[in-house]
């Protein structure tokens, strides 16, 4: 049972057929699925999701795959974390970690994205898969295509960390470096994309992927007894996961699954690295549109400079009260070590970021003391360990003697 209506423009609202595309013919507004909420709400319950399997298949109504899901069918349901020595070290009452730095099965948020991107993909009977790649959409491409028994090809800047390369070479999957920013790779598999009948995850199955970002929210909600916090602190490259997560709140209360069916009053706010803030440069000078840049920064994850979601992102944050903050290197590698040494939770660079601007909201007063907060960790720090050298110190290395060691 399916319940999709088709696609629809963001611009203009033209509708489309499903099919492998993510541009609108009239405006080139990009295109986002359009699903029948009344029939989801006749269908879908508490009661329901509840009983089903702990992955993000649960939700699978809103969800926009025909049949069952084919790949990744196991990713997703990772832990909310109540953080109380978090809390305590950033002086506020309720912060929660949304995990996804052990997402199944490449410790990345991505896992969930490249879950329907595939899974549609299968639908559409493409043989060959493919994606740029700013680290883990390459991670969870190559792995998922492999045990899906897909081709794959995965297009990356050649200066990515070496745990994001060999975490995607180690799947057998063809692997591009390209001499050049994620915005530069993005361009260039435009062009691959109009010579070759692939499916691109983000480029013509963008709308289907974009949508598994929803499910992070959907847990959130869930396991927060079907509520909202106050605040959500989510990271931004192309801006694609704030909007989602927005738009999944939305779509619980308007299909009826909150507690308290109330308005949604939870303030969306958005992290950058400052090495990479279009977005957050945007919003903080109320300017009306971002201006891209050439990325600097560790957050190598996070570094798009032209963000495709950038506009919708800052609509997000507007509409919700919430705001944006970024941070610097430093303040990256300094909030790694917080959530390391308060939670024992090990996240990569863009868990930095967003530890580091919910510590930022609190002090600016954005968030205050008495409010609840979920912090979205969305990348394991085993992949991007070249960001804390020399920043954790060294070990004590000794003799296997225990006397000598203790009298010193
Ligand atoms: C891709 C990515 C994001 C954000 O992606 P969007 O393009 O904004 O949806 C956040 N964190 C990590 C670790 C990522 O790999
Ligand atoms: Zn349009």
């Amino acid at each position: 049972m399916s319940y999709i209506k088709g696609l629809k423009c963001r611009e203009c609202g033209h509708h489309f057929p499903i099919a492998p595309t993510h541009v609108c013919e009239f405006c080139f507004g990009p295109l986002e699925v359009d699903y029948n909420y009344d029939q989801i709400a006749k269908s879908l319950t508490r009661e329901k999701i509840e009983k089903r399997p702990q992955t993000m298949w649960r939700y699978r109504e809103l969800l926009p795959i025909e049949k069952d899901p084919t790949v990744g069918v196991l990713a997703g349901y990772t832990p909310l974390v109540p953080a109380k020595n978090l809390a305590k070290a950033l002086g506020v009452k309720e912060v929660w970690v949304k995990n996804d730095a052990v997402c199944y099965p490449t410790l990345s948020f991505k896992d969930r994205v490249v879950s329907v991107a595939l899974s549609k993909a299968k639908e559409f009977g493409f043989k060959t898969v493919s994606c740029a790649s700013t680290g883990n959409l390459a991670n969870s491409v190559a792995a998922n295509a492999a045990s899906a028994g897909l081709e794959c090809y995965v297009f990356i800047p050649y200066d990515l960390e070496a745990g994001k390369v060999l975490g995607t070479l180690v799947y057998g999957a063809n692997v591009i470096g390209i001499r050049g920013t994620y915005d530069e790779v993005n361009r260039l598999c435009s062009e691959i994309g109009a010579k070759y009948k692939w499916a691109f995850v983000n480029i013509n199955i963008r709308p289907y992927y974009a949508e598994g970002s929803k499910t992070l929210a959907y847990e959130m909600m869930e396991q927060l007894g079907w509520k909202v916090p106050n605040h959500v602190v989510v990271p931004m490259a192309s801006g694609s996961l704030l909007t989602k997560v927005h738009k999944a709140m939305k779509e619980f209360h308007k299909i009826g699954l909150l507690t308290d069916n109330t308005d949604p009053k939870c303030k969306v706010h958005g992290a950058q690295a400052t090495g990479c803030s279009p977005i957050a440069t945007a919003l903080k000078n109320d300017w009306e549109l971002f201006k891209p840049v050439k990325p600097n920064t560790i957050a190598k994850s996070l570094a798009i400079g032209n963000p495709a979601d950038g506009f919708y992102a800052m609509q997000s944050m507007k509409e919700t009260g919430g705001w944006s903050e970024d941070v610097s290197d430093e303040e990256i590698v300094e909030a790694i070590k917080l959530l390391g040494e308060t939670e024992g939770i090990f996240t990569e660079t863009a868990g930095g970021v967003t530890t580091g601007v919910a510590k930022k909201l609190i002090k600016l007063g954005k968030i205050k003391k008495d409010e609840s907060v979920v912090i979205c960790i969305t990348g394991n720090g085993l992949k991007t360990q070249e960001a804390m050298t020399g920043h954790v110190g060294k070990p004590t290395i000794i003799n296997p003697e225990l006397m000598r060691w203790m009298l010193h």
